[in-house]
């Protein structure tokens, strides 16, 4: 998720704190989730919103942004932005920059500190991705802790965090460069619990385990993203999506390249000379190739529809199939007489090249 922080807010590089402040009012009101129910786009849009108004509406972040960019400001931005969101926080950001109203029916106060969205991976053979199948899948997801209403705290109580003084700023060092950091301990609150919630061991929310089905539409390949919808982490009224990553195994004799797939034949090199018809394996069966007479080795050829059916466009792509001429390795005295007299009915001379002999006439010329 690439963009820029003036961009999104639509301002320019040397904008005030004003001008940047009402930008953010302007934008965020236009892409509320509150108005744009449903709507992924504007709640992504939200989000970036919100990231860049955390940026530059701190100096010293945006000091950093300035000169680093993103990069700089690594693990002091966002803490809930990497893909799932935490509305509720914003809920507050929102009242007390409209006086309520929006988010206002979210304002129960919430502490959790986790994406409601989740990613998990899923490691699939090459045929299991191909042609689809059924997965069982177990992974762990969040609920907010009742016991102490997701704050962390036993009985609810924080206080000034000591790491940080309770600015929730720290600064760290990198070689002679300061930069300023959200404080580790107080995640950038500047509060910290008293007692722990023993129930959460002050996480502000449990872990459970489950297994899922899914089911695997045929044509997948590395990196296809399935969302699985309200399967994610919990908050007190919303459910996150959960994610599946797919990777998928090679295969021993088949290669993938997108739709296509390739697989390379062993031809004997008298097969190739004399070009016959041969059964090849196929990801679905078998068929026969017709190798024409004086097969090249690594020739190709285009087994049309035999390939992956692309889990979107339902296109299906080719078969590839390239030629491997095996040479023999020994050969019996017999075999060598039959070989030297095809040669020589051929009218190849042992000792001397195939073809264009006149080379060797032209080097001589160049010394003589
Ligand atoms: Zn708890
Ligand atoms: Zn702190």
């Amino acid at each position: 998720m690439e963009f820029d922080y003036y961009e999104i807010l639509e301002v320019s590089r040397d904008a005030d704190t004003e001008t940047i402040k009402k930008a953010y009012r302007k934008q965020a009101l236009r892409y509320h989730p509150d108005r744009n129910q449903g709507d992924k786009e504007a709640e992504e849009k939200f989000k970036q919103i919100n990231e860049a108004y955390e940026v530059l509406n701190d100096s010293d972040k945006r000091e950093i942004y300035n000169r680093y960019g993103k990069e700089g400001l690594k693990g002091s931005v966002g803490g809930g932005f990497s893909g799932g969101f935490d509305f509720d926080d914003l809920g507050d950001v929102f009242s007390s920059f409209f006086g309520g109203g929006f988010g206002s029916q979210r304002s129960s106060k919430n502490q959790y500190k986790y994406s409601l969205d989740i990613e998990v991976g899923l490691t699939l053979e090459f045929n299991e991705a191909v042609f689809g199948c059924e997965k069982e899948l177990k992974y762990r997801y969040k609920t907010p802790c009742k016991a102490c209403n997701s704050t962390g705290s036993k009985d609810g109580k924080k206080e000034s965090c000591i790491q940080c003084g309770g600015s929730g700023k720290i600064g760290v060092k990198h070689g002679f460069m300061q930069f300023v950091q959200s404080c580790p301990n107080c995640s950038g609150t500047g509060q910290s619990i008293k007692e722990k919630c023993p129930e959460c061991n002050a996480n502000g929310y449990n872990e459970t385990t489950q297994s899922i089905k899914i089911n695997i539409p045929e044509g997948v390949d590395n990196g296809t993203r399935i969302r699985v919808s309200q399967k994610g982490n919990q908050s007190q009224n919303t459910t996150g999506d959960l994610y599946v990553r797919i990777m998928v195994r090679d295969d021993e004799h088949f290669h993938r390249n997108g739709d296509d797939v390739y697989i390379e034949i062993p031809v004997f090199f008298t097969q190739a000379v004399l070009g016959e018809s041969i059964k090849i394996p196929t990801l679905r069966g078998e068929t026969t190739l017709e190798l024409p007479v004086g097969t090249m080795d690594k020739q190709q050829f285009v087994i049309a529809k035999e390939g992956v059916r692309n889990a979107h466009s339902k296109h299906l792509g080719d078969l590839i199939v390239q030629i491997s001429i095996q040479m023999p390795k020994k050969l019996s005295d017999e075999q060598v007489e039959l070989l030297k007299e095809l040669q020589s009915s051929f009218g190849i001379k042992t000792g001397e090249m195939a073809s264009d002999k006149s080379i060797l006439d032209k080097i001589k010329s160049w010394f003589s």
